[in-house]
């Protein structure tokens, strides 16, 4: 049985409604816990919720235990957008949980889904992708390694609370965390190149992290030979203009000191920037795979260590 319920939020200026649609499914094989997943927390990141669309598309009812709340797309505003912060504060939804009523409307929204969507779930799945232009690949292990696992992608990546590019503070993940829920936050796709092997990916991935937990038919498939890194760099350019990639492919081994490609400028035709690898013994876990316009600071490329 699935319903979709609709969860108003706020009126904006222009008189449009910010809602969240969260879809429940019961299944009919037996009781079990409740599964949320969401995807679009930030709304640069659209693949998250065509993994959730294709996922219900294909899920039979009749195989399932217990109950999934599904919520495809957290920040409405900002997957309109297509950015990764809220257009109406410019705020990041995923620093802003648990939220606060009377806060910033990013912090209201945050308050919403608490209290609509984490509160009432037994197991968080949660789908981030790299953003417009750059891919990413990796899976967190928060605090529950099996199920991060059993997601099925190669490299993994054990975050540690509280330093600044490991386990931030304010993410929806924060909240289920604090309930003990066992939570898993998913990195996967984005870029400007074809999502479909990364929707297949990820609809495995979530079926198999269901089978994991025995509320869906069928033992799981063993994961290939995993990697789990325990610290990832975000690299950054100083330069603007086209990146052009010299590295080894997404999910790869990187040589100490490789280039990992070059920022040219598009009306001189000069490199004004080479960027290498700072890491010792990495793994590239996310990078461009077209030649992209990028500005300084962007997010270039992460490198994660063992
Ligand atoms: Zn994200």
């Amino acid at each position: 049985m699935a319903s979709l319920r609709r969860v108003p939020i706020a009126h904006f200026a222009n008189g449009m409604e910010a809602a969240l649609h969260i879809h429940e499914i019961v299944g009919t094989a037996g009781d079990g816990p409740t599964v949320g997943i969401s995807a679009a927390i930030h709304g640069d990141e659209q693949t998250g919720p065509q993994i959730v669309l294709e996922f219900a598309r294909q899920l039979d009812p009749a195989k399932l235990k217990g109950r999934l709340l599904l919520l495809p797309v957290a920040n409405p505003l900002s997957f309109e957008a297509r950015t990764r912060h809220n257009p109406v504060d410019d705020l990041n939804l995923n620093r802003m949980f648990p939220g606060a009523r009377g806060g910033w409307f990013s912090e209201q929204l945050a308050a919403a889904i608490s209290r609509e969507f984490l509160e009432k779930i037994d197991v968080f799945f949660d789908i981030h992708a790299g953003g417009h232009q750059p891919t990413v690949d990796y899976i967190y292990i928060r605090n529950a390694e099996n199920l991060s696992r059993a997601f099925g992608s190669k490299l993994l990546y054990r975050a540690k609370p509280g330093v600044s590019g490991t386990m931030y503070e304010g993410t929806a993940a924060a909240v289920t965390d604090k309930r003990a829920v066992p939570s898993v936050v998913i990195e996967l796709g984005g870029g400007l190149v074809d999502q479909a092997p990364y929707v297949a990916r990820g609809v495995a991935g979530l079926n198999n992290m269901l089978r994991e937990l025995k509320t869906l038919d069928g033992a799981p498939a063993k994961p290939p030979e995993q990697i789990v890194m325990s610290g990832i760099q975000i690299i950054r350019p100083t330069q603007g203009g086209f990146i052009e990639i010299a590295h080894p492919p997404l999910g790869e081994r990187v040589a100490d000191d490789a280039l990992l490609g070059r920022i040219v400028s598009p009306y001189t035709f000069e490199t004004l920037e080479e960027i290498r690898n700072p890491v010792k013994g990495g793994w590239m876990v996310l990078s461009h795979l077209t030649r992209n316009l990028v500005q300084p600071g962007d997010y270039l490329f992460m490198v994660g260590h063992e």
